[in-house]
């Protein structure tokens, strides 16, 4: 195959070289970590050092990482009106969250569709703070959900600020930060949330990895959702997948260590390639680019553009981008994100996602413009 270039770290990023030895590393270990024998002991070890790496990643205590088998997994876990803490025992009335959520946080966990309750955005795609505090004045014990960072467009969202009043409310914060580990700090006591959840894939883990952490350790899921042998403090009953968190831990290592580097190097990428679009059709509207943004997303459409014709030209020359985010049902979905921003229908089908990753190059990015002076014309006509 010739070479590719890979821009579609948003939707997963590779296998880092430490979490796939991790990963060989710990298939070669037979223990089931619940045993009490030397095997045993061995892969529970593997566990509990994963489980120090992706605490560290978060700024929490280990023993407030619970793993699960994906960040979707961890936001189900994290979004049930039957959390109790300390001072509050009593199941929480609401739940709130903004409208550009990933779909598993959207799905509304164990809420009813009458208890759920979304929240506006603005036009570069950051909540309205303003409609939070409206919302939860009169709301009992609401919990809110509130993404890090957004997946299709990359705009951080106000997290702190959210939490002053989420927790003036009497409330819980539920944070999803699955696009920002790695690539902006989140710690979570800085953060303010009382929930984060992380997935393993996005920082250079394996797939079907993530983890639902919490604060501090009077944070209790009353209804757990998977019951039976008592593994993970009895919040997620089932084997542990060994090799998988192992690896997680291994990347979560890395992005500790190397995160801050890559998402300095991969911003001076990020912006030259936004130049560079910019100059070939200076027409090109790159969504959200006066906010705070990821150092390594831009999501851009060209007016008349089709986003599918154009990934799919983009494929033909070599070149992974996608259109708004990547759907598993292989369907083109409008994006929630865009239209919540207040983006026209046709702009929004026309919206292309360039994400990058801490092995893109500046050749990758030539290969881009490269590719885009030939394109872009064309596909705004709809002659590519
Ligand atoms: N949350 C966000 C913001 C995401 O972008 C994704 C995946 O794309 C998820 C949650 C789900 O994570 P996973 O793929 O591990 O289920």
């Amino acid at each position: 195959m010739r070479e590719r270039a890979y821009f579609d770290w948003n939707a997963t990023a590779p296998l880092r070289e430490a979490a796939r030895q991790a990963l060989q590393r710990a298939l070669a270990i037979p223990g089931n970590p619940s045993s009490i024998h030397a095997e045993g002991r061995s892969a529970r070890r593997l566990v509990e050092d994963a489980r120090e790496r992706v605490a560290e990643l978060a700024g929490a205590h280990r023993a407030d990482v619970v793993f699960t088998s994906s960040g979707t997994e961890a936001n189900a876990l994290a979004l049930t009106p039957f959390i109790e803490t300390a001072s509050e025992k009593r199941p929480r009335d609401w739940l709130f969250m903004s409208a550009i959520e990933h779909s598993s946080v959207r799905a509304g966990g164990r809420f009813s569709r009458e208890a759920t309750e979304d929240l506006p955005v603005d036009a570069d795609g950051r909540l309205d703070l303003a409609a939070l505090m409206q919302a939860l004045t009169p709301a009992s014990r609401p919990l809110v959900s509130i993404m890090l960072a957004n997946n299709e467009s990359g705009v951080i969202q106000p997290i702190a600020e959210a939490a002053a009043l989420v927790h003036a409310a009497g409330g819980l914060l539920h944070v999803d930060a699955v696009q920002a580990a790695g690539r902006i700090a989140c710690d979570i006591g800085a953060l303010g949330a009382d929930l984060l959840t992380l997935s393993a894939h996005k920082i250079g883990g394996p797939k079907g990895v993530g983890a639902l952490i919490r604060a501090r350790n009077d944070i209790h899921f009353a209804d757990p959702l998977i019951r039976g042998g008592g593994q993970e403090r009895g919040l997620r009953a089932g084997t542990e997948n060994v090799a998988g968190i192992a690896a997680f831990g291994a990347a979560a290592a890395a992005a500790v260590a190397e995160g801050a580097g890559e998402a300095a190097a991969m911003l001076a990428l990020r912006n030259q390639l936004e130049a560079g679009l910019k100059a070939i059709t200076p027409q090109a509207v790159i969504f959200g680019e006066s906010a705070a943004r990821l150092p390594n997303t831009t999501l851009f459409a060209l007016p008349g553009m089709k986003a599918e014709t154009a990934v799919i030209a983009f494929d033909l020359e070599g070149i992974a981008v996608s259109s708004g985010a990547a759907c598993s049902s292989g369907k083109v979905q409008p994006s929630h994100v865009l239209a919540a921003m207040g983006v026209s229908p046709a702009l929004t089908q026309a919206a292309v996602r360039v994400s990058l990753g801490w092995a893109t190059t500046e050749r990758d990015i030539e290969r881009f413009l490269d590719a885009w002076r030939k394109l872009g014309t064309a596909l705004s006509k709809g002659r590519a």
